[in-house]
């Protein structure tokens, strides 16, 4: 297996360029503007729309599609070397047309969508000019999606939507929610749920009220907790065959949880390089606190534990351009959803550490990553969920042998290596 950790000199000159951009207009972004998603806000979106014109004419506005839907079909790697650079500001995934949870309903649509849905719905998110909401998880059932009660009816032609969701985000700003329920209750979950697309303005899709993040207000919140009243959708408003529910959330889950793995890299790089920053300048009385023994061991833990991060996800990104099939690299997959928010929380823990008081103030941005840290841990699948992942799927490659192991088996295989290299024993004893 070779392995090459240089990137080709035409796309390095594409991140070279990004790295620029970014730093110079899109990170400013971050110190004006509220929210990336709300394209209600003019002043906002005069700043956002030339940048995004940019990154067009570069070539490098929604690079995580395929060619037929208008991207250059970069695949993984690159990807995860750009979103590297993207991570680092809240606007660069709106600025480059690659934010979430747009991007991934966009990759379902494409997949599963009809010709209609997609010329209604795909295209105009595609360009930027509509947001969207994914609708998945209801209060009494987030991580087992088999414990959802939201249930579609079918009532002549069209299907009656009766339920409630939550931690749907961005329903404020969407024109359209992908909306997972139960349609057949006869059979299993995993055969009897469907996906729809409800759009913004149907009676009876209400937003309840917005839930926040950490000391987020209601108005700031952005994560709905919704309810669907007698929400009449036609038959064509089905996202693909009845019953597909799970393997549709699967092809959109996928793609979600590496690329928020690639732009964690930033984040933490970000708050290494004020951790080092800080061990460097602040005196003590025996000089910088980069001088001392402890603070040293906590660099180059902290150095080692990223790079080990970023390698985990390289090689995944690896992995799914090889096999280019999520159900091949599951465990890998969920092997960085697993490192992403313990490496997330461990760097900014000793970055907010090392600043003293200035580090839990709000002058600082750690106290937001360690909830950043804690979000990533359970949006898409708790840690835990996605240990049993890795290692049921670690388990399968291994099989039990038989009698007690290791004392039954490790004379068997000694004798058995004896026997191998006899001849090698036997000139030696020969020799003395
Ligand atoms: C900021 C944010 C944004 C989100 N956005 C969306 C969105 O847009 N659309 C959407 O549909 N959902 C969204 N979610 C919801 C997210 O997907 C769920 O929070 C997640 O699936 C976990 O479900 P839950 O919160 O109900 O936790 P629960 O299922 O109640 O789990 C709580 C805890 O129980 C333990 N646990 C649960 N199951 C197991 C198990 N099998 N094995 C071991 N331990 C277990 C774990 O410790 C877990 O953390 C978002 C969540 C957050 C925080």
């Amino acid at each position: 297996m070779a392995w090459d950790f240089e990137t080709d000199p035409e796309f390095q000159e594409h991140l070279d360029w990004m790295d620029e951009f970014v730093t110079n207009e899109v990170q400013p972004l971050d110190l004006v503007l509220d929210d990336p998603y709300d394209k209600s806000d003019t002043a906002g979106l005069e700043l956002i729309t030339p940048l995004q014109e940019q990154v067009r004419e570069r070539g490098l506005w929604a690079c995580h599609l395929g060619p037929e839907l208008g991207g250059p079909g970069y695949g993984q790697v690159k990807l995860a070397l750009m979103n590297q650079i993207l991570g680092r500001s809240r606007f660069a995934p709106t600025v480059f047309g690659c934010q979430a949870p747009d991007s991934g309903n966009a990759e379902i649509l494409a997949h599963y969508g009809s010709d209609a849905q997609k010329e209604r719905y795909l295209q105009p998110l595609l360009d930027g000019k509509i947001s969207s909401c994914y609708s998945m998880t209801e209060p009494q059932g987030g991580a087992d999606p088999t414990m959802f009660t939201t249930t579609a009816v079918k009532d002549g032609d069209e299907w009656v939507i009766n339920g409630e969701k939550w931690f749907s985000s961005n329903a404020k700003f969407a024109s359209f929610f992908i909306v997972m329920v139960v349609t057949n209750p006869d059979v299993s979950a995993y055969e009897g749920m469907s996906m729809f697309i409800v759009p913004a303005e149907t009676p009876g899709v209400k937003i309840i009220r917005n839930t926040g993040i950490g000391n987020e207000t209601e108005a700031e919140g952005s994560h709905a907790y919704m309810h669907y009243d007698n929400v009449r959708v036609s038959n064509d408003h089905l996202l693909g065959d009845p019953g597909a529910a799970f393997a549709i959330a699967q092809t959109r889950l996928g793609g979600g949880r590496i690329h928020h793995a690639m732009r964690t890299i930033a984040q933490v790089e970000a708050a290494f390089a004020m951790m080092c920053e800080r061990a460097l300048s602040r005196e003590t009385r025996n000089g910088p606190l980069a001088s001392l023994g402890v603070v040293q061991e906590q660099i180059a833990d902290t150095w080692i534990e990223i790079e080990q991060f970023k390698l985990l996800v390289l090689r995944t990104a690896w992995r799914i351009d090889k096999y280019n099939d999520y159900r091949k690299v599951r465990k890998d997959i969920s092997a960085v959803k697993v490192a992403m928010p313990k490496v997330y929380h461990d760097v900014a823990l000793r970055a907010m550490h090392l600043h003293g008081a200035l580090g839990v103030s709000n002058e600082m941005p750690f106290t937001g990553m360690l909830i950043a840290s804690e979000v990533m841990a359970l949006a898409d699948g708790p840690t835990e969920v996605h240990k049993t992942t890795v290692a049921r799927q670690v388990l399968r490659e291994h099989k039990p042998v038989d009698g007690l192991w290791p004392s039954a088996h490790i004379p068997a295989r000694k004798a058995a290596a004896r026997e191998k290299y006899a001849a090698y024993f036997e000139r030696e004893a020969a020799d003395h």
